[in-house]
């Protein structure tokens, strides 16, 4: 061995400065991957790499210098203007690509997609365009029925239940205060449970999912994850499949979140996607071998993937939510629990200051 040879370290870029961002730089880490963060603002990511551009995504000078940094790009929250991966492809390698992240930012888009092109099963749907038009799917389908707009709804904003037509004009009104915004009608799913299946593809087809989780949400957000999520085989083997099949017909590179219904009879229908990590793998952390998040950095950056697969017996997730974060010193002497703060100075009702990974005995 003789004299000094450099070593070059990958450098992933990120579209977003949330707690999402700040987990995979924390992933990337030990990887030897550097992470350098796009955003208008710093936040939770940017407190954990050194690396950060922070302005307007509008900034077309400053998007172009930050994708001849970075070797990838990717993104940690889906309502980034789709222009603006297109803008960065044009300098480097964006994943997911822009049509993924265009698809799943919209959800007439997503439903369409779901529905014709990866032939997956949904709730019944259609798009309206006024509130005659919404009366006349609620008759078509009877009561409950959920209005939602197609863009910028996450965690059940931009959503409301109509249980009874006499609601719906003041749905209506709410739903359009942002008029260029489209909205859609859907049935509503009597489902038993709600599940997700997080997976990742890599740039060469490959596929790795993660086991099926079991999701209870509380006021529309995510509350807890439990895998194994008790589900029949048949159940974890059909909802898989449908996770496949999204996956390839999107042609994805990255982590994929896979919301799901699962009603009595076993049927599984497709709620949403997500393009990026999802708050339901955040068990793979303490749980899984190769957790979501390295596995993400790995599947953007071109690398193999690792196993998915679980370690220990079972584990629950149980989100930190506004003032659950005073909890903490609980959560220090639980046995079994991991901690994951995202570093929020201000706990606000219903917002994720951060996670706790238990390991429990499997029911
Ligand atoms: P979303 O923002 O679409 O993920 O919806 C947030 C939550 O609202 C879901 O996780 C469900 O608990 C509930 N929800 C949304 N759409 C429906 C539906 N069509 N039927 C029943 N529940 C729904």
């Amino acid at each position: 061995m003789s004299g000094v040879r450099p070593v070059t370290a990958p450098v992933l870029g990120v579209l977003g400065s949330g707690q999402l961002g700040r987990m995979l730089a924390l992933a990337a880490a030990p990887l030897g991957v550097r992470v350098h963060v796009f955003a208008p603002e710093p936040g939770p990511a940017t407190q954990v790499t050194d690396r950060a551009t922070i302005a307007p995504y509008a900034d077309t000078a400053a998007l172009r210098a930050f994708a001849r940094a970075c070797d990838a790009v990717t993104f940690e929250f889906e309502n980034v203007p789709a222009e603006v991966a297109e803008q960065l492809a044009a300098h480097t390698v964006v994943r997911p690509g822009p049509r993924a992240l265009a698809i799943c930012q919209d959800r007439i888009a997503e439903k369409t997609f779901l529905g014709d092109d990866a032939g997956v099963p949904t709730a019944p749907w259609r798009e309206v365009g006024a509130v005659a038009e919404a009366a006349d799917f609620l008759r078509a389908c009877g009561t409950p029925i959920v209005l939602k707009t197609a863009r910028f709804g996450y965690d059940g904003k931009g959503q409301a239940i109509v249980r009874d037509p006499a609601e719906l004009p003041q749905a209506w009104a709410r739903l359009t205060a942002r008029p260029d915004v489209a909205i859609l009608a859907e049935g509503f799913v009597s489902f038993e449970y709600e599940a997700s299946v997080v997976l990742a593809r890599g740039t060469d087809g490959s596929i790795a999912a993660y086991e099926l989780a079991r999701n209870v949400h509380r006021d529309h957000v995510l509350h807890t994850t439990t895998v194994p999520a008790g589900a029949p085989d048949a159940v974890v083997t059909r909802a898989a499949a449908v996770a496949t099949r999204i996956a390839e017909a999107l042609d994805y590179v990255g982590v994929l979140g896979v919301e799901l219904f699962v009603s009595a009879d076993g049927t599984v229908r497709v709620n949403e996607l997500a393009p990026r990590v999802h708050n339901s793998g955040h068990w793979t952390q303490d749980g899984a071998v190769t957790c979501q998040f390295e596995q993400h950095v790995r599947a953007v950056l071109g690398w193999p993937l690792g196993d998915p697969s679980r370690r220990g017996g079972a584990w629950r997730m149980t989100n930190l939510l506004g003032d659950d974060v005073f909890d903490v010193p609980r959560w220090t002497v639980t046995p079994g629990a991991h901690l994951h703060l995202y570093g929020k100075t201000e706990a606000r009702p219903g917002r994720k200051m951060g996670h706790v990974n238990v390991a429990i005995d499997p029911a």
